[in-house]
């Protein structure tokens, strides 16, 4: 890995191209026969993360003594955006979480037994990951989070809940945010890589929601799960600081599949628009239409721009925690004003589910709520600029 002095070599563009044609080709074979079917089923099944996996597709910038890809950031930004651009916004947000949130906390974060334990298996696909945050009564405000890890013996007992967790019924693995010392504050937070066959870790429900069927989203509960000291993640006491170190990932590949997304969604648009005819003519040819399409391509390409630039300071270790903020914020928004006035634009087909645009639009709504909402994502940016 590069250091912050040290910036990334630059990536091939012919390798980056010819890796999206890869990407477009394996979702085209393998996800779009059956994603109505993983839909209706509100999960994808474990057996496509193997086949992922097997195509090299989980972990692509993992280091390769891991068993990861071993390829440069922007590889790993390429198949969340190709995901988001074919309308499988459940499959990038369960892809997020695992090989852009959880494998990076490992190998960030773990111990080599953590590593050389979780990391190959989840490149493979044989092991699936979630991160467990949330709480009923904590979403933003993670410092009222509830979930107790207390010391007893050679490790500790978990007691407590997480809700909204993506991959939830799938997961192998969770990256679970506790307190361990409640009277510390933001500093008793401590963060634990939970083996999730351990007696005491049950499965709530699959949670139903407007939009995102595809993905796994669920309740966690912990009743007397006794974890071992081994499984800590990081420093005890550290979480909080190790949550906001990793943010600034989790918030970019959020806001490169907004991009993707958006794009989709738009080149689904164009096709619909240049074969509906109304008054005699192709949707394609009102003023109305033409300039829609206009502020929407320019929309999304400055937003592309942004996000390609913050991808660059990322590989190079340099993108700070108000600049995730940012394009996370800018990204999604746009994701929202561009599936919207593309579905306005198919007219009442847009509002049947058996036109993909009806799910661009339904599941662009929660990029602007998980990941930290766009209120957070605007207390942050703030609070760079004037403080508290
Ligand atoms: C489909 C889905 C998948 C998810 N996946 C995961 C996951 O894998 N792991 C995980 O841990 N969590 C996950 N989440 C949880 C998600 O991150 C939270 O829902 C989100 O952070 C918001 O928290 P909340 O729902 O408790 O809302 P609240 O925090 O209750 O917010 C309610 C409203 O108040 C606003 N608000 C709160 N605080 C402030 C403030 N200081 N200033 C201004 N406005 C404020 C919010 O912006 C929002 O509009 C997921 C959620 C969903 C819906």
């Amino acid at each position: 890995m590069p250091s912050a002095a040290e910036p990334a070599a630059p990536v091939d563009s012919t390798e980056l191209d010819l890796f999206r044609e890869t990407v477009r080709r394996f979702f085209a074979a393998e996800a779009e026969p059956h994603y109505t079917r993983w839909e209706a089923d509100g999960i994808i099944p474990r057996d496509f993360y193997r086949r992922m996996g097997a195509a090299g597709l989980l972990c692509v910038d993992q280091p390769e003594e891991y068993s990861g890809g071993g390829a440069p950031f922007e590889f790993a930004m390429v198949v969340l955006e190709e995901a988001g651009r074919m309308g499988y916004l459940a499959l990038a947000s369960n892809l997020t979480v695992h090989s852009d949130i959880v494998a990076p906390y490992l190998l960030h974060l773990g111990s080599e037994e953590q590593k050389r334990r979780w990391l190959p298996q989840m490149a493979a696909g044989e092991c699936i990951g979630a991160i467990a945050m949330t709480e009923p009564g904590a979403g933003s405000d993670l410092q009222g989070m509830r979930t107790m890890a207390i010391a007893d013996g050679d490790g500790y007992v978990v007691n407590g809940s997480k809700t909204f967790i993506t991959n939830g019924q799938n997961a192998d693995i969770v990256v679970l945010a506790t307190k361990t010392d409640p009277a510390a504050g933001a500093k008793g937070t401590t963060l634990f890589a939970v083996d999730t066959s351990l007696p005491g870790f049950k499965r709530g429900r699959n949670l139903e929601k407007i939009g995102l069927h595809a993905a796994d989203t669920s309740e966690l509960f912990f009743d007397n799960l006794r974890v071992p000291v081994t499984a800590v993640l990081g420093r005890i006491g550290g979480g909080f600081g190790h949550l906001i170190d990793e943010l600034p990932r989790e918030r970019l590949a959020l806001a490169v599949t907004a991009v993707g997304h958006a794009a989709g969604a738009l080149e689904k648009t164009i096709d619909y628009v240049t074969q509906r005819k109304a008054f005699g003519a192709a949707v394609a040819n009102f003023q109305n239409t033409r300039f829609e399409l206009a502020r929407m391509k320019t929309d999304l390409e400055v937003h592309r721009a942004f996000a390609e630039k913050c991808t660059r300071l990322y590989a190079d270790r340099r993108l700070d925690v108000p600049t995730a903020a940012m394009v996370k914020l800018a990204s999604t928004e746009m994701e929202g004003r561009v599936t919207d006035a593309c579905l306005q634009l198919f007219g009442g087909y847009g509002y049947m589910t058996e036109y993909p645009i009806s799910r661009y639009f339904a599941d662009a709504r929660i990029q602007r709520i998980y990941g930290g909402t766009s209120e957070i994502m605007k207390e942050v940016i703030a609070r760079s600029l004037v403080g508290r």
